[in-house]
């Protein structure tokens, strides 16, 4: 993973912190080598949140030479998906990130966990309650009230173990019992509480079917799950740091030999203008806010892949806004920053026109072209390719590039005003031909080679503005996309916070007859509108389809 552009953003670690831990373990001694994970849960498709930690866990694996698995944290058969273990594989490959190993899941260690469940039961550390989930809930008391024992707390451990069995036989209903562990309903970390161990569920599994009518929880299993793979840094996000008790708790209760993994946590990304909830992404997609979950608005890696963000700039991005210890939102301005410090170098540059219109050239002959030369990279002497650019007599302004009445700061096209084509002549406007209705219809122009003093900028200098010959191109879709929502920091209110205009399609624009042969996944800067990207799923040769990945302008 090679980063070249250095760190400027509002990295607030001052270093890593994790790696300080790490390195301080290495240094003790506390374990032979460094094993990390990323345990996603398969209900959902990664968003850009999820990238910070594959980088993260992935990166610590890189940088001290040990491993990194990818476990998929499958412990909720009713939420879960195939469909979604196969994008979340992707996206890491995708990403650039190599796993450890062959994919694991939580659902392997199964019978696993039930062993060890039983070791607990029997040393007095765990009961089946008869309590219903709501029972329990109200027996767990507040942050300020204690709770209360339940009556079955104190089963003997053989009628533990003989409910426990029929349990895992399918002999219950769901929600009829659970099994809790029994460490203390006075604690003030209501974690410690007796929390439940496994609750009667009989879904089907994606991987397990009906084998099992009881399904461990997700602190109980992540914590086994870990140390049955060796995992020596746990990391996760800030909201189980109240968690980490019950961790430890149950690898001591287990008698698990040392080294046990620790768990540490980081603060978790909030990207502004966009929300991380997996719930609320899901609601998006399924409500027809946007449309899919790889739909360039929304903030997944799989939209991300599609509106034409590098796995380069990702990595990017979250190196550059680092690893904290307190939550903190990021300005989206980052996330478009490392797009471009990527794309700079990369995107050869051509011309587009989204909003085309007609511009006659009165003293060019009728049938007769002329071929310009323009380089694909003018910013860089050391790479010469270029491509031939056709002009004619009816060529193709953008619409913003000219006014009727233009104001006095602006430079570009009026009547009786001159411009310099990009790369080509210079045309002077003599008049805007209007419809019926009022609008253009065409300008009538003539060209020269050498400017004749009539530009609007300051001494009579002519803008140069971007063109596309009018038979000569490629009629085309193109797809701008703007932020989501409306709001900095929205709640998840879709309805009062999403942005109307997040979506402007130009399905009658031009572009330059070079980009005839632009192929999945290239990358092209159209001068002075941004960079863009076939998509993926729309893009055909007869019916062309551009998405906007990021405007030029660093705007904050
Ligand atoms: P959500 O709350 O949106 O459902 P989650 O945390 O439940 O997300 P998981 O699939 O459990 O999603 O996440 C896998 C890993 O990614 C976890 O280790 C989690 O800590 C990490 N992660 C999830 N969201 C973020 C985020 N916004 N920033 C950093 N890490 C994240
Ligand atoms: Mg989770």
């Amino acid at each position: 993973m090679s980063l070249e552009i250095k760190n400027e953003a509002p990295n607030e670690s001052t270093g890593n912190f994790i790696r300080t831990f790490i390195d301080e373990d290495l240094l003790n001694g506390r374990y032979p080598g460094t094993v990390t994970r990323f345990p996603p849960e398969p209900n959902g498709y990664l968003h850009i949140g999820h990238a910070k930690s594959i980088c993260l866990n992935f990166g610590l694996a890189v940088i001290y030479n040990g491993a990194c698995n990818l476990r998929f944290d499958d412990t909720n058969p009713v939420r879960e998906d195939v469909e979604y273990i196969d994008s979340i594989k992707k996206d890491v490959s995708w990403l650039g990130f190599t796993w450890t190993g062959s994919v694991r899941y939580a659902s392997d260690y199964f019978e696993q966990i039930y062993t060890c469940t039983k070791k607990l039961i029997q040393k007095g550390l765990a009961y089946v309650d008869d309590l219903s989930q709501e029972e329990v809930r109200n027996y767990r008391g507040t942050l300020t009230k204690p709770g209360q024992n339940s009556p079955w707390r104190n089963r003997t451990a053989e009628e533990n173990l003989f409910l426990f069995r029929r349990m895992r036989a399918g002999e219950f209903p769901d929600g009829s019992r659970s099994l809790r562990a029994k460490i203390d309903m006075t604690s003030p970390n209501i974690n410690l509480r007796d929390p439940t161990l496994y609750r009667i569920r009989k879904a089907i599994h994606h991987r397990t079917g009906d084998e099992w009518p009881i399904y461990p929880m997700y602190d109980y299993t992540h914590c086994i799950s870990d140390a049955i793979e060796g995992i020596t840094h746990s990391i996760c996000t800030l909201e189980f740091e109240d968690h980490r008790s019950l961790y430890d708790w149950v690898l001591e209760a287990l008698d698990w030999p040392p080294p046990r993994p620790r768990q540490i946590e980081f603060a978790r990304l909030n990207l502004e203008y966009t929300i991380m909830s997996k719930r609320k992404l899901l609601q998006l997609v399924k409500d027809k806010y946007v449309e899919g979950w790889d739909d360039p608005r929304l903030p997944t890696i799989a939209a991300f892949r599609r509106r034409g963000f590098t796995p380069e700039s990702i990595r990017l991005f979250c190196d550059r806004i680092g690893i904290a210890k307190r939550d903190s939102w990021i300005e989206y301005y980052w996330l478009e920053k490392a797009i471009r410090d990527d794309l700079n170098s990369k995107a050869p540059r051509v011309m587009a026109v989204l909003n085309p219109l007609k511009a006659v050239i009165e003293n060019w002959p009728k049938d007769q072209t002329k071929e310009f030369q323009a380089p694909y990279f003018p910013d860089d002497p050391n790479r010469t390719s270029i491509r031939p650019l056709i002009f004619e007599r009816e060529i193709y302004i953008e619409a913003e590039d000219f006014m009727l009445d233009p104001p006095k700061k602006f430079y570009r096209l009026g009547p009786g005003r001159e411009v310099h084509l990009r790369w080509g002549f210079y045309i002077h406007c003599h008049e805007a031909v209007r419809n019926e209705d009022g609008t253009i219809s065409k300008l009538r122009c003539t060209y020269s080679e050498e400017p004749r003093g009539f530009g609007a900028g300051p001494g009579g200098q002519p803008a140069i503005i971007h063109w596309v010959p009018a038979k000569n191109s490629i009629p085309a879709r193109v797809r701008l996309y703007d932020r989501l929502f409306k709001v900095p920091r929205p709640k998840g209110n879709l309805d009062k916070e999403i942005n109307p205009n997040s979506l402007r399609e130009y399905s009658e624009a031009r572009l330059e007859p070079a980009l005839r042969k632009a192929g999945p996944g290239e990358r092209w800067q159209f001068e002075r509108l941004g960079y863009f990207i076939t998509d993926e799923k729309l893009h055909t040769s007869q019916n062309p389809t551009f998405n906007r990945i990021v405007t030029l302008k660093d705007k904050r």
